[in-house]
């Protein structure tokens, strides 16, 4: 089968030296597309920017903003029979990115999303909301299995569950970030498998390559034809 996989934080540029971005660092969807390709699967790597060495037969396509990312895997979906998108996708970015870097005084006459107060004291970032990926793929879904990830820090369950319906996913790999062992910057990872007209399906505490294995056996038994 052949398998997009999408990995990593976003980055969203204000000028040309800052950027919003949050605590990924990649490893769980870098997991997924190693595992996915020593399983035999052919696999195409969206990565934002992390410091991952590229995994064995992977081919990877580089990118920066959420809007790179949308068109990335607008790119690259077509011929592809699943979609697990693991990256941590900023869900706002500045109104518009300065040409130049904002000084602590002068600010640029481009620098729209910064607005110094008039006393100077303190400035506010105006934020515009990025397209939500999944959601803006649903209409190039067709047959394709589409896999999201949900890191959620109380309500866990329901939150995945709305989130299966909200983004018609196929499955939803949902975690309780504030546990040990699981969610950003550690080696392991505590999940549990949301699918439609299925009960939950909880697994242990696992490395994430075995939650990737997890993940991508759940796709060996729902691809169609696979
Ligand atoms: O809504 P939330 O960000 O919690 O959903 C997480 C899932 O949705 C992840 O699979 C993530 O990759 C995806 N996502 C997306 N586009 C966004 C934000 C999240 O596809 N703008």
């Amino acid at each position: 089968m052949k398998i997009l996989v999408t990995a990593g934080p976003t980055r969203e540029f204000l000028d040309p030296v800052r950027f919003l971005t949050n605590r990924s660092t990649g490893r769980m969807g870098y997991a997924v597309a190693a595992r996915a390709a020593a399983r035999g699967h052919e696999v195409v790597l969206v990565s934002g920017p992390v410091s991952l060495t590229p995994p064995e037969g992977v081919r990877v396509r580089r990118i920066v903003s959420a809007l790179d990312l949308l068109e990335a895997v607008r790119d690259e979906l077509s011929p592809c029979d699943a979609l697990v998108m693991t990256a941590a996708v900023a869900d706002w970015r500045p109104a518009s990115i300065a040409t130049a870097k904002l000084k602590k005084r002068g600010v640029p006459d481009d620098a729209a999303a910064f607005v110094r107060a008039a006393d100077g004291a303190s400035a506010t970032l105006r934020l515009v909301p990025n397209p939500d990926i999944l959601s803006e793929l649903r209409s190039l879904k067709g047959r394709r299995i589409f896999v999201g990830f949900a890191a959620e820090t109380d309500h866990v369950l329901e939150e995945a569950s709305a989130k299966l319906h909200r983004k018609g996913l196929d499955l939803v790999v949902a975690n309780d970030v504030t546990r040990p062992g699981a969610g950003f910057e550690v080696e392991t990872n505590i999940v549990t498998f949301v699918a439609p007209g299925a009960a939950p399906e909880p697994l242990p505490l696992l490395s994430k390559d075995e939650v990737a294995d997890r993940i991508v056996e759940w796709l060996e038994r729902t691809v169609p034809g696979n």
